[in-house]
């Protein structure tokens, strides 16, 4: 049998602990011997982050702006203890914060879905994918506690002199006080890049905020995501058939809540925090949750929401057997491999992305799974098997496709 041939290099960002092992893994038994593998390869293992003092994460960055199209392991972000462990020259900065910065992109987050693992909310048929604006808000907030008698103002000053408002005089009792922002440009890129994934899904998209109550901060995100929708997306939304709909958080949430799932919902920075947890708990398990970055000018880097597993990894490097699950990880290739090959008009290596994933979730629905999933399943035939034994298992199930 001839291998699948690329023609454009996918950006390969390998990582840490458990995740590289499985990376390998995945790597050897499910993509080499079918495709023969274009990468351009980066090792973010933390070693080498360190030994390239972080310049290997700005270039693996870098290579996706140019290629397009990245898939990436977990990696560590370093802490107090990982300093001492790895013996660091410096507490790198994370490394999804570096590539995100470089990309601008937003991260769309998308549950896999297989029976035998029901959501909580038992109407929820497909996949709900989060999109969580990343910059501003409460996480780049100012805040004072104040004393009773003090008074807090919210003042602007530039070079059209200085508009002032009192946010409270605290007469009665000492308190609290926060100052936040967002700046345009970063909220234009949310947008696109919500309306890029959107078209590229051929899925609704949802926004909500609470702009009924802040008129002109949620103001701005809603009229934004409108101007930008009328003026460069509405026409390319008919023809694919797909909507764009706003309304408010609250409203929202209840609607996620009764509905089937099959759309995109795009949220700011704090709803997209708390929302992502919801839903990833709410569908399952962490291992079987995706992530992609997208950036507003049509980048990708895909990749699984989960870290580097390292209590797996330390028992792993101990010689014992883990049943760590490489569903998310798979996914990140499959989704990184599809993503190349309709980019670069090649239906045989799309076709593998999707039979891949496919046998992926047959072989969970036939019964074996890694422990993870076991403990959650409601199938009667289940059985729970190591890593190994399962990407063997998805292996002859795709041999036999
Ligand atoms: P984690 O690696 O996601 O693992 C937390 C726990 O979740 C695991 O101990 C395990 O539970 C369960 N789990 C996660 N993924 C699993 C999988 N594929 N299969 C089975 N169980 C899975 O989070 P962490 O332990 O907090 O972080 C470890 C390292 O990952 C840190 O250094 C952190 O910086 C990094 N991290 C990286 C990324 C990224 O690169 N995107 C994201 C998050 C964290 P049990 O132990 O109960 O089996
Ligand atoms: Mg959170």
């Amino acid at each position: 049998m001839s291998k699948i041939q690329m023609t454009t290099p996918i950006v390969e960002l390998d990582g840490d602990e458990m995740t590289r092992v499985l990376w390998q893994w995945i790597k050897e038994l499910l993509i080499l011997p079918y495709v023969d593998l274009k990468s351009e390869y980066y090792d973010l293992g933390l070693e080498y982050r360190d030994k390239t003092d972080d310049k290997v994460t700005v270039e693996s960055a870098e290579a996706i702006k140019k290629y397009g199209v990245g898939v990436k392991c977990a990696t560590i972000t370093p802490n107090a203890q990982r300093v001492e462990e790895y013996n660091l020259k410096k507490m790198w900065k994370s490394p999804n914060g570096t590539v995100r910065a470089i990309l601008d992109g937003t991260v769309f987050r998308e549950p896999v879905v297989v029976k035998g693992i029901k959501p909580v909310v038992v109407n929820w048929e497909k996949p709900i994918i989060i999109a969580r604006h990343a910059y501003g808000d409460v996480y780049k907030n100012v805040e004072f506690r104040v004393e009773q008698g003090e008074t807090a103002e919210l003042v602007i000053r530039g070079k059209n002199g200085e508009r002032k408002e009192t946010i409270l005089s605290f007469e009665n009792s000492s308190g609290v006080v926060q100052g936040l922002h967002n700046i345009d440009a970063s909220i234009e890129s949310f947008a696109r890049s919500c309306f890029e994934y959107a078209l590229d899904k051929k899925q609704d998209l949802w926004f909500a905020t609470k702009d009924t109550i802040s008129k002109t901060y949620d103001h701005r995100f809603k009229d934004i995501f409108a101007e930008i929708f009328e003026n460069e997306y509405k026409a390319k939304f008919d023809e694919a058939g797909i909507e764009y709909f706003y309304t408010l958080i609250d409203d929202a949430v209840a609607r996620v809540i009764r509905s089937k799932g099959g759309y995109i919902w795009a949220c700011k920075n704090y709803d997209g925090d708390v929302m992502s947890d919801m839903l990833a708990t709410a569908f399952g398990s962490l291992a079987m949750m995706t992530s992609v970055l997208v950036s507003p000018d049509g980048k990708y880097e895909y990749e699984a929401a989960h870290g580097t597993v390292t209590r797996h990894y330390y028992k792993y490097r101990d010689g014992e057997e883990t049943s760590t699950n490489p569903v998310a990880t798979i996914f990140a290739w499959t989704g990184g491999l599809r993503k190349r090959g309709q980019l670069d008009n090649l239906d045989d290596l799309v076709a593998f992305a999707d039979k891949l994933e496919k046998a992926t979730i047959t072989t969970i629905e036939n019964g074996i799974m890694t422990k993870d999933l076991y403990a959650l399943s409601t199938l009667e035939n289940k059985k729970a098997v190591n890593s190994r034994e399962f990407l063997l298992a998805i292996k002859n199930e795709f041999d036999k496709m």
